[in-house]
């Protein structure tokens, strides 16, 4: 067996390993939430639907306001209790879209989506975990406004946890959208994909929602079935993460591929096919003879692929 390829220490899963108390219990009390947000050391994160709001820093960016200054750049139209950090009260600051916009262009702020703030480092690590709460949590809240069951607006009640429905009593909770992703692999090599809104040069594992009624393990077999005409025998978990685009849980496993011929679904992918160790080992190392590179660590595509690279996965 050859050595494993010296890849370095592992890096951190994004958006993962928060340091958030969620302290549910204290979401009932109106009145407790209340004397939270004018505890001294309470803090805002500012999220304009896909738009982060951070005042401008170097090397890096400040993530946190205060809720005074919150408020003075734009009244929230949701505030959500995030939980304690190390004791400190934190919260998310619900703008809509419109009222980020001029933010941007506001001095001694910088403003851009949470992909760009993760994967170029813009703000200390321990903000991801709450920027992906507040983020998923208001996103849902935005999308929630009217009852699904009988139509009529709904209230924001336990601190943004819940929405309730004042004409037929329904009560609504924040959701979240578990998606497989699966690296499905046949020995020494394994099957990778391309999606048209990847940079050039990008390949990664397949992933799909799963459906109502189906088991993560049945998931990955009709995902990999579906879009890359692959049967795949056994599953293992290996991972999750919160992926706030917008509101998904991503379910990492690896697969054992029983069969070869890729069938590729055009409708889904632009491409997929086998990679050997050797080169997913170039791509992960940034010095593939084409180019051609893995997600960046922030995904926990790059930890599945790794994983195997490092041969702590083997179906044989
Ligand atoms: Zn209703």
């Amino acid at each position: 067996m050859s050595p494993r390829p010296g890849l370095g220490p592992k890096p951190n899963l994004g958006y993962t390993n928060s340091r958030i108390e969620r302290a549910a219990e204290l979401r009932l009390d109106a009145a407790v939430v209340d004397r939270l947000a004018h505890d001294p050391h309470a803090a805002a994160y500012i999220i304009g639907g896909e738009s982060i709001v951070m005042k401008k820093g170097a090397p890096i960016n400040e993530a946190l306001f205060t809720l005074a200054e919150a408020h003075a750049l734009a009244p929230a139209v949701e505030t959500i209790f995030l939980g304690l950090f190390d004791g400190a009260p934190r919260f998310g600051h619900g703008l809509t879209p419109q009222a980020a916009e001029p933010l941007k262009t506001r001095d001694g702020l910088h403003v851009t989506d949470l992909r760009s703030v993760a994967v170029q480092g813009l703000v200390a690590p321990e903000h991801l975990p709450p920027i992906a709460e507040a983020k998923a949590v208001l996103h849902w809240h935005a999308r929630h406004r009217f009852c699904p069951n009988c139509g009529a607006p709904t209230q924001i009640v336990q601190s943004g946890w819940r929405r309730d429905c004042p004409q037929c009593k329904a009560e609504h909770f924040p959701r979240t959208d578990p998606v497989v992703i699966m690296l499905a692999s046949d020995g020494d090599q394994c099957l990778l994909g391309r999606s048209p809104r990847f940079v050039p040069t990008m390949w990664s594992c397949l992933a799909g929602f799963i459906e109502p009624g189906e088991s993560i393990e049945d998931a990955v077999h009709r995902e990999t079935k579906e879009e890359a005409g692959i049967t795949c025998g056994r599953v293992t978990y290996f991972a999750s993460q919160p992926w706030p685009f917008p509101t998904s849980l991503m379910i990492g496993c690896h697969a054992q591929a029983l069969t070869r011929n890729i069938v590729v679904d055009r409708e889904e992918l632009e491409d997929a096919r086998w990679f050997s160790k050797d080169e997913v080992v170039s791509m992960l190392m940034r010095n593939h003879p084409q180019g051609l590179t893995t997600p960046p660590p922030v995904a926990i595509a790059h930890h599945l692929i790794r994983a195997w690279v490092e041969d702590e996965i083997r179906f044989d």
